[in-house]
């Protein structure tokens, strides 16, 4: 046998991963993304894609952290167990052989996606229409949200506690809502804006109804008439805007696209692909790991991670806190600190795929390419760098060894080329225990555009990388 050369020996190459796709594995692709997408066209808000994932998680047998607290039971390795933080993020761990204070795998994405939030004070008549005033929620390009169907989800909670909780235009008989724009032919000055420009986000004002109310003396009859349905469906009434949470969102559900079926197309994918990839890696997870295994579904990513349940808040160590104290032993803040800095972290959010038709803001040989698996970024940041979590090539050398190991097809990739924007994820805000932590997950085209695109393989792709971070130990022969 010839002696292999340098070039013989590369073990990671940029191919389209379906070249090398057994059967099998196609098969199992397939499954995957079905699961996948019937979680996106359920999980339309940070609320929903919460409670879905509760409910997938209690069917595979995880416990809720706080009842077992309030019952004062022990943890033991294999135990699952979940926590969920104000019904919009959670965490979901599978107790692992080694003690917590060696450090747990932990996969994080969020769950929230940019949108048009409905403001305290929304409802107004003008022009013959009722009007729902929004403000835009994360990086939206706000031409592209108008002249399209919109679905209204969210909550309004009254005084009392009471939570009515509001889906409408998902259903197939359901009325959509839409936000108009102007016709090409009287669209002179608009057409001389810079597409930053062309649309006032104070004019993302969302068109809700038309007819007026049979109230003969009422001044703003179609307003009227709007207060009238949502209190005669849902008991609320104007007031109750002011304690409301709901958000407009593309309506109707993922599809898969291309004629050979191989892309979905789908609201909310950023960050919702990773988040499931994760929490399906978690599900999925075979017998006790070596060490715990955590996933993180989180909220307010997309507006820097602020907030009761954004990752800047003390959830997430306040609930591995919880763990320690229920795996016995006296709890002390240096065992946990210790847990957190021996802790390994995948943080699981998308990456730009390199677009052909805006092949100029991407530097080729360190872009994501469609079908060459999950992505993996080292360094997010902008303008040098600026604000990255700069991974260390030692934890990147251990990413590759598990991959390898596991058949993961994987890439390595930045966002966009050098001085031409940048972005950031959570990664960061983990890193600040000295724990150990990348980017990881599926790259998308269209990102934060009402339908965003992602290929198949690379979902599958980042499940199966995910799986593998899970369960590997570390330095394992
Ligand atoms: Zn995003």
């Amino acid at each position: 046998m010839a002696k292999k050369t340098p070039k013989q020996a590369l073990t990671y190459t940029r191919a389209n991963g379906y070249e090398k796709l057994s059967p099998a594995e196609s098969k199992k692709l397939e499954a995957v993304c079905t699961e996948y997408r019937d979680f996106l066209g359920k999980a339309k808000t940070e609320r929903k894609a919460h409670d879905e994932a509760i409910e997938l998680l209690e069917a595979a047998g995880f416990q809720d952290l706080d009842g077992l607290i309030r019952g004062g039971a022990a943890l033991k390795p294999g135990d699952k167990v979940f926590r969920s933080c104000a019904g919009k993020t959670v965490l979901a761990a599978v107790l692992g052989q080694q003690p917590l204070e060696r450090g747990l795998h932990i996969v994080g994405g969020h769950t929230d996606s940019p949108r048009l939030d409905v403001k305290q004070n929304p409802l107004y008549e003008s022009g013959e229409m009722a009007l729902l005033d929004t403000h835009y929620y994360g990086g939206i390009r706000k031409y592209q949200w108008v002249a399209m169907p919109l679905a209204l989800h969210g909550v309004f909670v009254k005084p009392d506690g009471k939570k009515i909780t509001i889906a409408i235009g998902e259903e197939p008989g359901d009325p959509v809502f839409c936000i108009t724009d102007l016709l090409p032919h009287l669209a002179a000055d608009q057409g001389k804006k810079t597409l930053a420009e062309s649309h006032d986000g104070e004019n993302l004002d969302v068109l809700v109804g038309s007819m007026p109310s049979k109230d003969k003396k009422a001044k703003e009859k179609i307003k009227l008439r709007v207060l009238e349905l949502l209190h005669e469906r849902y008991g609320v009434t104007e007031e109750d805007f002011l304690s409301a949470e709901l958000e407009f969102v593309p309506a109707g559900p993922p599809r898969e696209a291309g004629i050979d079926r191989s892309l979905i197309i789908g609201y909310g994918q950023d960050d919702r692909v990773c988040a499931y990839a994760a929490l399906r890696a978690l599900l999925d997870l075979p017998g006790t790991p070596r060490y715990s295994s955590c996933v993180l579904l989180c909220d307010k990513e997309e507006i820097g991670s602020v907030g009761a349940t954004g990752m800047y808040s003390n959830f997430f160590e306040n609930t591995v806190s919880e763990m320690l104290a229920l795996c016995g032993g006296a709890y002390s803040e240096l065992v946990l600190k210790r847990a957190l800095e021996n802790s390994w972290m995948l943080s699981a959010d998308v990456n730009a795929l390199f677009d052909p038709l805006f092949a100029g803001v991407s530097e080729k040989k360190n872009a994501a390419m469609l079908n060459q698996g999950t992505c993996l970024t080292k360094y997010t940041g902008a303008r040098g760098k600026s604000g990255a979590s700069d991974a260390s090539a030692e934890f990147v050398a251990q990413i590759r060894r598990i991959f390898k190991r596991a058949g993961v097809v994987w890439q390595a990739a930045e966002l966009g080329k050098v001085d031409q924007g940048g972005g950031g994820t959570i990664a960061y805000l983990m890193a600040r225990y000295g724990m150990n932590v990348v980017d990881c997950g599926v790259a998308l085209l269209s990102m934060h555009a009402p339908w965003e695109v992602s290929g198949k393989f690379d979902i599958y792709m980042t499940y199966k990388g995910f799986l593998a971070f899970l369960k590997d130990g570390r330095n394992a022969k």
